[in-house]
């Protein structure tokens, strides 16, 4: 058992989610907290806002940066080629992960 320390409930050890840094390998709040906690910061005021001004052309142009790094028709078919896309995939997809956790901010409506 281990006690959230948003709630103050005890809940049982596999209502925490792993996390390599935390106390026996845990967070310290529980999912329940955590998931409010997630959305809380989506519905925040200003969340949403950001995502249609700078924020938003920001990551345009970051999404566009990255784009043309590997936007070298010549370079096609080239590992190098390929390994930078996976890159910019992996990029992408780790920025999604983070916003769906709440760990940063959306920067664009992907
Ligand atoms: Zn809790």
């Amino acid at each position: 058992m281990r006690q959230c320390t948003t709630c103050k409930e005890w809940k049982d050890i596999d209502e925490f989610y792993r996390y390599r840094q935390g106390v026996e390998k845990r967070r310290s709040q529980c999912r329940a907290c955590r998931a409010a906690y997630a959305k809380k910061y989506r519905d925040r005021p200003g969340v949403r806002e950001k995502e249609n001004t700078a924020s938003r052309s920001r990551y345009i142009a970051s999404c566009r940066n990255l784009g043309d790094r590997v936007d070298h028709s010549a370079l096609e078919g080239t590992r190098w080629y390929e390994e930078q896309q996976d890159r910019v995939s992996e990029l992408a997809a780790r920025h999604q992960w983070n916003v769906m956790n709440g760990t940063e901010e959306p920067l664009c409506g992907n």
